[in-house]
């Protein structure tokens, strides 16, 4: 069975990519991060920790993600981990068991200015919680007027990339062999182009 990794800066569209390449090629995706979210609702010691906007422990982690890998039989993608150095042995260890083979790598990269114009330009409806790129001014679902993202939410943003450039080095060098690179400072079109000729220049 083989896995894709996929890897984003903040605000580079990781979710359009997977979005992109489950629609378009037999290919399941495994976030941890909804794995985590899912489970905190019957794990008090999870939620606790997700409430506070921390990252829940390797060892967690690797067990909630061993519990779904069990069920796995298709080729996947998995984004949220790894985050941190000291979870690649451990996912090395799990991947080993289950006899998943890391394809490749994906790394998906935007340019700061064009992530945080994106960003700003972004309204959420706040009925229903959910955030539209577009420029429409009603929400498609619920008919309430959209408003835009607050300052906090922005400023929020500029840490979290701050950090995550902090991190990723070390990450992207472990793979490097196995890594590629998109660029989604352009339009969706592009975007797709590059992930379509990645994944056909597998086989
Ligand atoms: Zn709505």
């Amino acid at each position: 069975m083989n896995c894709i990794i996929l890897i984003s800066s903040p605000g580079a569209g990781k979710g359009t990519v997977s979005q992109y390449i489950k629609d378009n090629y037999n290919i399941d995706h495994i976030s941890t991060g909804n794995l985590l979210r899912k489970k905190s609702e019957t794990s008090k010691e999870i939620k606790d920790v997700l409430d506070k906007g921390l990252f829940v422990d390797d060892n967690t982690l690797i067990n909630v993600l061993e519990e779904r890998l069990k069920k796995q039989k298709n080729d996947f993608i998995l984004d949220g981990t790894p985050r941190k150095l000291s979870q690649f042995s451990l996912l090395e260890d799990l991947f080993k068991k289950y006899n998943i083979n890391i394809k490749r790598v994906i790394f998906i990269d935007i340019n700061f200015m064009i992530a945080l114009k994106r960003i700003m330009k972004r309204k959420v409806c706040e009925n229903c919680n959910i955030v539209y790129n577009t420029n429409i001014n009603r929400c498609p679902k619920c008919n309430n007027i959209l408003v835009r993202r607050s300052d906090d939410k922005v400023f929020l943003y500029i840490k979290r990339y701050l950090l995550f450039k902090k991190t990723i080095r070390k990450i992207i060098y472990h793979y490097k062999d196995k890594l590629s690179v998109i660029y989604n400072n352009k339009d969706l079109n592009y975007l797709y182009k590059e992930i379509d000729s990645l994944i056909k220049g597998d086989d």
